[in-house]
């Protein structure tokens, strides 16, 4: 079998497609376009490189995006002076603070900044009260990334109710929500984390199965039932030759690629996957355009719900 390749950026298109119409209402009615600050904290190699996606795209998108910068040895009390700012600006629909932040500021200065965001400008769905309302199916703005997951399955017209969904990985950002979207969907769901007793025994029960661990080609075929659908969260770069050749058969064009470049992109999923699985998100090209198409949706939902009645 061979799966079904899909195409994260052919859906994020489409999505943000769809948005257009209510940014040119929106900017109609309120005489400006939704604005969405970024906050981005050091000079991180690969949140420069997200951040600048979420720049071009918001304003092809016709978005005032308003990238705010601190320097890395920035204390946490400025960030949050920002964030304050932000949340009292009447030009800023969106707020969102790029994960990770530097070290030095602590181990819980990242939960600090989210919850200090206003919940009706917490695009990224991370403040307490957002966290909440989605637990209980009522969330006004979801994680970006779970979200954009269901948006692959629903567009691919993947069943998710009735199903058995496995999730491996539970952090707050995407485990844990996934798995959320996934249940009020009404999929029966397990969630996996490094402490999973033979986890790809687990894995393999699954109908819809999302690795989102960030480790390069964890999951291998004996993790996947023939037929599933495998959702590929993972993002890492691979520097390592031994690694690269593991996941990459030789002569293959992404091995040539590696040895070019000297890194590649990969996902958790090894690609031999592709053999089981019945369809399968690839990485690049999967997850992460949807995940910024879904930040722009947010944006827009954050703005409409701020204009007076
Ligand atoms: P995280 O480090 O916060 O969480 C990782 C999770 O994986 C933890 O819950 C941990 O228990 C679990 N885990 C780690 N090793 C494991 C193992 N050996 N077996 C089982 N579980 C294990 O990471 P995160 O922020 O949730 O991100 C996960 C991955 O998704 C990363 O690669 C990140 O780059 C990627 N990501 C992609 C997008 C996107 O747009 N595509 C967005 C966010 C995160």
């Amino acid at each position: 079998m061979t799966a079904r390749l899909l195409d994260g950026r052919a859906i994020a298109a489409a999505i943000r497609e769809s948005v257009l119409p209510d940014v040119h209402a929106f900017t109609a009615r309120a005489g400006r376009p939704p604005g969405l600050g970024i906050v981005l904290v050091g000079e991180d190699p690969s949140s420069e490189i997200y951040v600048r996606n979420k720049v071009r795209a918001g304003t092809e998108s016709g978005l005032w995006v308003d990238l705010q910068r601190l320097p890395a040895d920035a204390s946490l009390d400025a960030l949050l002076a920002l964030v304050s700012r932000l949340n009292a600006s009447d030009a800023h629909d969106g707020i969102l603070v790029q994960s990770p932040l530097p070290s030095a500021m602590g181990k819980s200065a990242a939960q600090q900044v989210f919850d200090a965001i206003d919940p009706a400008k917490d695009v990224d769905g991370f403040h307490p009260v957002n966290v909440g309302r989605l637990v209980q199916g009522r969330a006004h703005l979801m994680p970006c990334t779970p979200s954009g997951v269901i948006e692959m399955l629903t567009r691919n017209h993947i069943p998710i109710g009735g199903t058995r969904a496995v999730v491996i990985g539970r952090s707050e950002i995407v485990g844990k929500p996934m798995a959320m979207l996934l249940l009020q969907r009404d999929a029966t769901v397990t969630i996996c984390h490094s402490k999973t007793p033979d986890l790809p025994a687990v894995a393999a029960s699954a109908d819809i199965l999302v690795s989102a661990i960030g480790r390069p080609g964890f999951v291998t075929p004996a993790f996947v039932k023939p037929g599933a659908t495998v959702i590929d969260v993972g993002i890492s770069t691979v520097t390592d030759a031994s690694i690269a050749s593991r996941l990459f058969a030789e002569g293959s064009a992404r091995l040539a690629d590696f040895t070019r470049r000297g890194s590649v992109i990969v996902g958790d999923v090894h690609p031999s996957v592709a053999d089981v699985a019945g369809a399968l998100s690839p990485v690049p090209g999967g997850v992460g355009p949807l995940t910024i198409a879904m930040l722009l949706k947010n944006t827009v939902t954050a703005a409409q719900a701020r204009l007076p009645v």
